[in-house]
């Protein structure tokens, strides 16, 4: 099962790939968190990387495809996995094809301001990672990851004037990416207006229905 999880921004792809994940016992690949850790890292590839996410502009697409490839060679991904954040441009598409086929690509789609309400809200906790929504997840104590204690903070790029910019490289690119998928019959539709207990079981259903099985 080689999935490809699109749509905007704070549509809620991670957390939905999360679930499909655990689920279905398949990697979840997300090239947003491949190229933080990079930048985390501080590999010059890392570097040249933070050039480009700081300022809300997509990586040039050799640099995010060879980090693709890569990890599509790894042993965990011999049954399938979810591509979530790549493809973003028709020239990652045309390099996708090359790496491998793919079997389904799920847009999921909601409004502009429950997109606005779910990103300006998220904050990520500096030591192990986990997401929170300041009104739909809230920690115990606000500002501190339930987990481990660590410090929460809000992503450079889930600021508001950087999301716009985001929102608006996203439109201008993924049209045609679309289109696309719906041209080569691989495309699903997931209305992701609403909270995640109820988009989750819509995802399943819709993959169960295409003949995917649990692990
Ligand atoms: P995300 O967490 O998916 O929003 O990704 C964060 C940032 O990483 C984006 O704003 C881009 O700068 C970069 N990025 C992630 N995936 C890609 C991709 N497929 N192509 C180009 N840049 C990407």
């Amino acid at each position: 099962m080689r999935l490809v999880f699109m749509g905007p921004p704070g549509v809620g792809k991670g957390t939905y790939a999360t679930a499909v994940s655990r689920e279905f016992g398949i990697p979840h690949i997300s090239t947003g968190d491949m190229i933080r850790e990079e930048m985390k890292s501080g590999s010059e590839l890392g570097v040249k990387l933070r050039e480009y996410v700081e300022k809300g502009l997509l990586v040039p697409d050799e640099l995010v495809t060879e980090m693709v490839r890569k990890r599509l060679s790894n042993a965990d991904c011999s049954l399938g996995f979810i591509l979530d954040g790549y493809p973003r441009t028709l020239k990652q598409v045309e390099d996708l094809d090359k790496i491998t086929k793919i079997d389904l690509v799920i847009n999921f789609t909601a409004r502009d301001e429950v997109i606005i309400d779910r990103i300006s809200g998220r904050r990520i906790c500096r030591n192990c990672g986990t997401i929170y929504h300041i009104k739909y997840m809230p920690p115990k104590t606000p500002g501190v990851c339930d987990k481990c204690g660590g410090e929460l903070y809000q992503r450079e790029d889930d600021k508001p004037e950087v999301v716009k910019k985001r929102l608006e490289v996203y439109r201008q690119q993924f049209a045609a990416i679309i289109d696309h998928y719906r041209a080569r019959g691989l495309l699903a539709e997931v209305d992701a207006s609403e909270q995640a207990e109820v988009v989750i079981p819509r995802v399943f259903e819709l993959l169960r229905s295409k003949g995917f099985t649990m692990k």
